[in-house]
């Protein structure tokens, strides 16, 4: 009986040198160590054997059950090793090599110079204020002093909108962002009508104008509008204001001047000019000669206007600016043509 015992392990050890998969380690398996297996028929048998004899074959056929089972943990290790290392040549992976690179965005140039002008502001208190594109003639020309049919209006050609609307008041594209004020205006000074709080806003959007598209117009541009109003402002507040914003933007060392101008909501108006930061003021052709160019218009808010936002211009004063980020993008990085902005054109949208 030990030598069959001795026959069992030898057949078993011998076969599982030939087992090269997990299914014929299964079959192994079964066939050795399963319930009908040779060395499984020994310990069915141990029962009808001599006395003297059942220790030593009972012992030797455990001992034989332990290592049959310890090599069948050994060989199913070696597999999984196997299998790993095929697979690893198979589906090499080469970490040295770069990913696939993610497709990023960025802002589009007009609204850089626009953030950059809201950064600027913010850090003198101004709020930002969003306004609506579409806009009644009420709020667009009528409350910011241009009547009905008064000839200011000839500047700015309007998209007007094909919808049901009382007399004189039909609905347009905003040609500016200045009905945001009178909006602006109406909100705060609701808040305590007996004591308005004072303004101070920017007002950023897209305006349209019913302009021939040539180089140097465009229908459709950004604005960024500006609004103080509270007791005691003056004019200087709003020289001090701007000549700090265009050194801010422009550079430490940049001239400002101020030229007298005319616009209906503000009295008086003027624009805003800054040394060419192109020739340093001695004269070139973005500059057209002069030296100056200009960035901004500007002005106190008229009383009409105070009184049609529900502030008594007896008691309040402010100013108002407005400028065109687009126009300041074109300053600084030279742009030769305005219609570039909008025409979605990647090979100029990527240098920005
Ligand atoms: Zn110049």
């Amino acid at each position: 009986m030990l030598a069959t015992l001795d026959d069992i392990e030898k057949v078993a050890i011998s076969a599982l040198k030939e087992v090269q998969d997990e299914s014929a380690l299964e079959a192994w398996r079964v066939a050795h160590l399963g319930r009908s297996a040779p060395l499984m028929d020994v310990f069915d048998h141990l029962g009808g054997l001599p006395k003297d004899e059942r220790p030593a074959i009972g012992r030797r056929a455990n001992e034989v059950k332990r290592r049959l089972e310890a090599a069948l943990l050994e060989k199913a290790e070696d597999l999984r090793q196997a299998a790993l290392t095929r697979s690893l040549q198979a589906e090499r992976l080469d970490v040295s090599l770069p990913g696939r690179p993610m497709a990023r965005g960025r802002l589009h140039p007009s609204t850089q110079t626009q953030r950059q002008i809201a950064h600027i502001f913010a850090e003198m208190g101004f709020q930002v204020y969003l306004s609506r594109d579409v806009e009644t003639d009420e709020y667009n020309f009528q409350l910011l002093n241009f009547p009905p049919h008064h000839p200011a209006r000839e500047m700015q050609d309007s998209f007007y909108l094909d919808a049901p609307h009382e007399m004189d008041n039909p609905f347009l594209l905003r040609t500016h962002t200045s009905p945001g004020q009178i909006r602006a205006m109406r909100e705060f000074a609701a808040t305590n009508p007996d004591n308005p709080p004072p303004v101070r806003i920017i007002l950023p959007g897209m305006c349209y104008r019913y302009e021939q598209i040539t180089a140097r117009s465009e229908s459709q541009f950004t604005q960024v509008e500006g609004l103080a109003v509270g007791k005691d402002i003056t004019f200087s507040d709003l020289k001090g204001t701007l000549s700090d914003f265009a050194r801010r933007i422009f550079g430490e060392n940049v001239r400002t001047r101020f030229r007298a101008s005319h616009f209906p909501f503000t009295e008086p108006s003027a624009e805003m000019d800054v040394e060419c930061f192109v020739c340093g003021g001695t004269g070139c052709a973005v500059c057209k000669r002069t030296g100056w160019l200009e960035i901004l218009g500007c002005g106190m808010v008229h009383p009409v206007v105070l009184r049609n936002g529900g502030y008594d211009p007896q008691k309040y004063s402010g100013y108002a600016f407005g400028m065109g980020p687009e126009r300041i993008t074109i300053l600084r990085y030279r742009i030769d043509d305005i219609r570039n902005f909008w025409a979605n054109d990647l090979r100029f949208l990527r240098q920005f």
